[in-house]
């Protein structure tokens, strides 16, 4: 029998910092009848909400594992701190945020693994979850445990709490991992490990066995199963065969990316020497940019996010970025929804890509230099001129970015004082580029070596020499007034340690664990001491997993094969030294990295041609985007990106100097199409299969029209609504985002204030404390067009997440004061029965029987401006008791403010000061000022 721990958690909500964490309810969730689905897989990010919630790959499984039928997918994370103490205090499990099922109740627990710091809440998850930590000791009774993403291409210190890990691509992976699971006959758990390490790209580390030498280097990975000595990663061949998820969860809370997602590309071949997303997601797959703009607009409709998100590691190299950009901003700046690129190279910049990026927003624009002089630059694949970034940063201020922060590592290979220096003067110049009108801030982190990268073999920095650089950039800063960001040395330390790090490690972790290390990547949290103790217990030193490692040595992760062959990493390192740049091979020539079979699997790309064995997709959408961008005055295709603009420009070189001399008289090439259709010297037949042209001018009609001003608003509507069960936990400040999604969703055409940074007309009444329930909240909506009041509370009812119910609607003037100056008092009812100890009746009618009696009742309240002392006797009308654990007031709203029933039933009942935020408030009315004592959007009864 499967048991939800909701109930249990409901109790612990009011004690936590941030109760919205724990929620579960958000929009998009796929609660399921978990009787009717033969398997429970538990999705699992070691982070806490706001950074787990960001996570694209994450919301791509829960919608894949959902849309099978026979598959629950349900989302755990890591608790904080505050309710980790809570759940060991009172021996409660770690549950899923659906259905609130301990983690031990599923039948895998697959981890996300993004960042080596998030390990400790790996193991702290198992082990509240009811999961045994190491794989060893689990019985058929128990989850498979499994993991993916980044780090899993050197899982080994995590290797002994991993049943398997997915190398590479999940997207069918997932898939395949519940089929095995659901075929096994639930015996032995060696059989279901056999079946899993036969599917691709699963790698199961117990059937591997590190031999270590003396000295702690590796002599060997031994397989177990001869069968299998390395275990290839899974490649997804076609990045189109998996449309995004069409309805992600949108959470309540301000989560990290708090935006829409749709990957535009995975892969890069830029080959930045020291990116290992860069080398272990190749080759380069890009999504067909017709349908980026299909699924975009989709995508915001469904959740009504306020900003779209482009993603990929370099959006502004994906070939369609400028009439995907075009037409979505088209489409989506007059309802002020922003779209972004959120990580951009330098070289790929163009004003065509900042010109539509700032139609909405301008506020800060981040970039990567990497590195402050050519020379290192050039050692680590950065192909950009100085003069580019210069002018780029003239374009930002010219745009009217204020803000710029610049990305760089210290600790690079090769890095000498110059090249630190390097960094400061880079800044400088770029700060100078802009006339000062830019705030420059160089945000500086430590190198960090990664495996399957040309830099696995080269060493780190130690605490120390990083401190000495960091102090040398920060007096170079300080000089030329930029301000300075770093990430703290003993974090890329750590990191250092476990990205590189072996088997060994494994009890390392588990010793700090035990001895209370978490979220080891948030600086406040970090505890080194805990780690030093936990190395030097198990006889370990930092800087051997921090130093060069000989190229003949044997690494750890040699026997996990992410598609790159060691000859192609040991040239590009070789290029390194040298100062060689590698060819981008999707623009001009493959040079057999391995990760293509040239088949199956190969770079795909939307460019018209390109390196051999790519599949250019580019005439196929030739057209759409010409449409969406007609050529430049010259004839040249405006669509194409800059890279592809100097490509072209090289190859019609090279044909020139080849081609025969024309004939005299020849017919003169075609206009491109656009241009054709517009002087009507051509026409498109629907019928003849050349068609897309007329049907994406009616599919996207806003591509040549310029927007329009946001019309002024028209009408106010005031609200009424309800805010209960679990929605008591959605804060006054995620109200406002909760509300203005929902009006997106149910397609109500929102007012918004003038300015730089436009925001929604919507006025709510006053902030209701975070806990208490409501059945008499108001907001006030502008909107633009005339609607009757009771359609706009029945389309948002429809938007709304459980728990925020539309009550009543009616319109009142535009004129008309603030909800909040209307209100003249609070009738509350407060819940004694949910405290751990509730207080003796007779206590209870005697302290209501005192404060009747008493002339002051003075309560202190404390605010962010201090404290001061209130007199509940004027503030308090009618405490009364209405049952036997329950007391009804009315309290006053004054100019000043008003009293919470709190602070003032703690001094009255003498309750502990950690009861209050157990006591269940709920508002029964909102009294408002004049001759009627509700609002008229109130229920006459
Ligand atoms: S095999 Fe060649 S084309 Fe494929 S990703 Fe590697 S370098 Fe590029």
């Amino acid at each position: 029998m499967l048991r939800s721990y909701r109930e249990a958690y409901e109790r612990l909500l009011p004690l936590v910092e941030k109760p919205g964490r724990y929620l579960g309810n958000e929009r998009g969730t796929h609660p399921k009848d978990l009787q009717q689905v033969r398997l429970r897989f538990a999705l699992a990010f070691p982070e806490v909400y706001e950074i787990a919630q960001s996570h694209l790959g994450l919301q791509i499984l829960y919608d894949i594992l959902n849309r099978r039928p026979d598959v629950a997918a349900e989302r755990v994370y890591a608790p904080w701190p505050d309710l980790e103490a809570l759940l060991r205090a009172r021996g409660l499990p770690l549950v899923s945020l659906e259905s609130h099922l301990s983690l031990a109740d599923f039948h895998v627990v697959g981890f996300s693994l993004q960042y080596e710091l998030t390990y400790t809440n790996l193991l702290t998850m198992l082990e509240l979850g009811g999961v045994p930590l190491r794989a060893a000791a689990r019985g058929p009774e128990h989850p498979l445990v499994i993991a993916g993403g980044p780090c899993a291409f050197n899982p080994e210190p995590l290797a002994p709490f991993l049943d398997a890990v997915v190398l590479g691509d999940g997207e069918e992976a997932v898939g395949d991992v519940c089929d095995a699971v659901l075929a096994w006959d639930g015996r032995e758990r060696r059989d279901l490990l056999r079946a899993l390490a036969a599917l691709p790209g699963v790698y199961v580390p117990a059937f591997f066995t590190p031999r270590h030498h003396a000295d702690g280097t590796l002599a060997a990975i031994e397989a177990v199963e001869p069968s299998q000595t390395t275990v290839r990663k899974r490649v997804l061949v076609d990045l189109d065969r998996f449309p995004p998820p069409e309805q992600p969860v949108v959470p309540h809370l301000g989560v990290v990316h708090d935006r829409a997602s749709v990957e535009v590309m995975r892969g890069c071949v830029k080959g930045c020497r020291f990116c290992q997303a860069g080398y272990v997601y190749r080759p380069l797959r890009e999504r067909n940019p017709e349908r980026v703009v299909e699924q975009a607009t989709e995508l915001m409709r469904r959740t009504g996010y306020e900003e779209l998100s482009l993603l990929s590691l370099s959006t502004g190299d994906y070939s369609g970025v400028n009439p995907v950009l075009k037409t979505l901003m088209d489409r989506f700046a007059p309802e002020h929804v922003a779209v972004s690129l959120p990580s951009t190279r330098v070289d790929a910049l163009s004003p065509k890509i900042l010109e539509e990026i700032r139609r909405v927003r301008k506020t800060g624009f981040t970039i990567a230099p990497e590195a402050g002089t050519q020379r290192l630059r050039d050692v680590i694949q950065k192909e950009y001129r100085e003069e580019e970034l210069l002018e780029a940063a003239r374009l930002f201020a010219d745009l009217g970015w204020r803000t710029l922060k610049l990305y760089f590592m210290i600790g690079l290979p090769s890095e000498t004082e110059t090249d630190v220096r390097g960094i400061a003067e880079l800044s400088r110049r770029v700060r100078e580029a802009a006339s000062g009108r830019l705030r420059v801030t160089a945000s500086v982190s430590t190198f960090v070596p990664k495996p399957h990268t040309p830099f696995q073999w080269a060493g780190q920095l130690s605490v120390e020499e990083t401190r000495v650089r960091q102090a040398l950039l920060r007096r170079e800063l300080a000089r030329h007034k930029i301000e300075f960001r770093w990430h703290d040395a003993e974090l890329s330390y750590l990191e250092g340690i476990f990205s590189r790090g072996d088997r060994r490690l494994a009890d390392v972790l588990e010793t700090a664990q035990r001895r209370g290390a978490r979220f080891d990547g948030w600086s406040d949290h970090c505890r080194m001491d805990v780690w030093r103790d936990a190395l030097a217990e198990h006889g370990l030193e930092a800087p051997f997993y921090l130093r060069r490692r000989p190229l003949g040595e044997q690494l750890p992760w040699d026997h996990l094969d992410a598609g790159l062959s060691r000859r192609f990493l040991l040239q590009d390192l070789a290029r390194a030294v040298e100062g060689v740049l590698t060819p981008d091979c999707s623009i001009e020539r493959c040079t057999y990295c391995g990760a293509c079979d040239f088949e199956a699997v190969r770079n795909i790309d939307h460019h018209l041609e390109g390196a051999k064995g790519g599949d250019h997709r580019g005439r196929g959408i030739a057209r759409w985007a010409e449409l969406a961008m007609p050529p430049e005055d010259d004839g040249r295709p405006a669509w194409e990106t800059r890279a592809w603009h100097e490509i072209r420009a090289r190859v019609a070189a090279r044909a020139a100097a080849r081609a025969p001399k024309p004939r005299v008289g020849a017919e003169p090439a075609a206009a491109p199409l656009a241009a054709r259709l517009a002087d009507g010297t051509a026409s498109v037949d629907p019928g003849s299969g050349e068609g897309n042209a007329e049907e994406w001018l009616d599919a996207v009609p806003s591509s040549f029209t310029p927007p329009a001003p946001t019309p002024p608003a028209v009408t106010r509507v005031r609200l009424r609504y309800r805010k209960v069960g679990p929605a008591r936990f959605i804060g006054t400040r995620e109200l406002t985002t909760v509300f203005l999604r929902a009006a997106r969703r149910a397609g109500l055409s929102l007012a918004f204030s003038q300015g730089h940074h436009p925001l929604p007309r919507f006025s709510f009444g006053p902030a209701l404390p975070l806990g208490f329930s409501s059945d008499d909240e108001y907001v006030d909506l502008e909107l633009t067009e005339h609607l009757a009041p009771e359609a706009v509370m029945t389309r948002l009812a429809a938007e709304l997440p459980a728990g925020l119910e539309p009550r009543a609607a009616t319109e009142v003037p535009r004129s008309a004061q603030s909800i909040e100056s209307e209100i003249a008092a609070f009738l509350y009812e407060v819940d004694l029965g949910a405290l751990d100890a509730p207080p003796d009746p007779a206590a209870v009618a005697a302290g209501v029987a005192r404060f009747a009696a008493a002339e002051a009742f003075p309560v202190r309240k404390r605010s962010r401006h201090g404290e001061r002392a209130i007199d509940a006797r004027r503030a308090v009308r009618d405490l009364v008791v209405t049952g036997p654990q329950r007391l009804r007031l009315e309290v006053q709203v004054a100019p000043e403010g008003t009293l919470k029933p709190g602070p003032l039933l703690g001094l009255l009942l003498d309750l502990p000061s950690d009861a209050e935020p157990l006591l269940r408030v709920h508002k029964l009315a909102t009294r408002f000022h004049g001759s009627s004592r509700d609002h008229p959007a109130a229920p006459s009864a």
